[in-house]
């Protein structure tokens, strides 16, 4: 028996356990959920919940499309920039859904808890763009299970009300000139406390 529960833990037949909530971090039913949204103690992966706001979003946008994509990019260099404060960031991604309980979320994943929950503990009291964030360890571990295999493909029906995550794609440029500057940084971070270690 305890071996079954394990096997549909967090499935679509796991009864007690939300599905949604274990495989995309958010579910529309939010508290009011009748399967159990069980918090992790410890992730690597943390939800900042509804940041990003997406000029697109508002119904009296006239930026073209070019715009929108750099408007995304700052945002995303911003928010990656910030959480690089707290740790190695192995990914991060926005919600391009707009149901309320996935527009404009970020996750990230660390690369180690401790530095996750130093973000959530960090993030918690801080702003940004003049609202407070909220930000708590997320169950997601497996981005692709997250994601809408459908939108992929360009075939979701549900557009931006699908519960699974429809992604914003930051431009690719940017990506690996972030990531390739993290990587950078903490190489240089090793190579401080070598000498330092070396000296003393
Ligand atoms: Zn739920
Ligand atoms: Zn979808």
């Amino acid at each position: 028996m305890a071996e079954y529960l394990a096997s549909i833990y967090g499935t679509e037949k796991d009864k007690v356990n939300c599905s949604f909530y274990f495989k995309i971090g958010a579910c529309r039913h939010g508290d009011r959920c009748s399967r159990k949204h069980v918090k992790p103690t410890f992730s690597q992966t943390i939800l900042c919940s509804n940041i990003y706001q997406n000029p697109a979003h508002d119904t009296n946008c006239n930026m073209s499309e070019e715009q929108i994509q750099a408007h995304f990019d700052d945002f995303y260099e911003d928010f990656f920039t910030e959480l690089c404060k707290y740790g190695e960031v192995e990914e991060m991604h926005v919600c391009d859904n707009v149901g309320d309980h996935l527009i404009g979320n970020v996750y990230a994943r660390f690369r180690y808890e401790e530095d996750a929950q130093k973000a959530v503990d960090n993030l918690n009291q801080r702003f940004y763009a003049g609202r407070p964030i909220y930000a708590e360890l997320s169950p997601v571990t497996d981005f692709r299970e997250a994601c809408c295999r459908q939108n992929e493909n360009a075939e979701c029906t549900r557009g931006g009300f699908c519960n699974f995550m429809h992604l914003k794609e930051v431009s690719r440029y940017l990506k690996k000139e972030l990531f390739a500057a993290q990587r950078n940084f903490l190489r240089e971070q090793r190579r401080v406390k070598r000498e330092k270690s070396e000296i003393n």
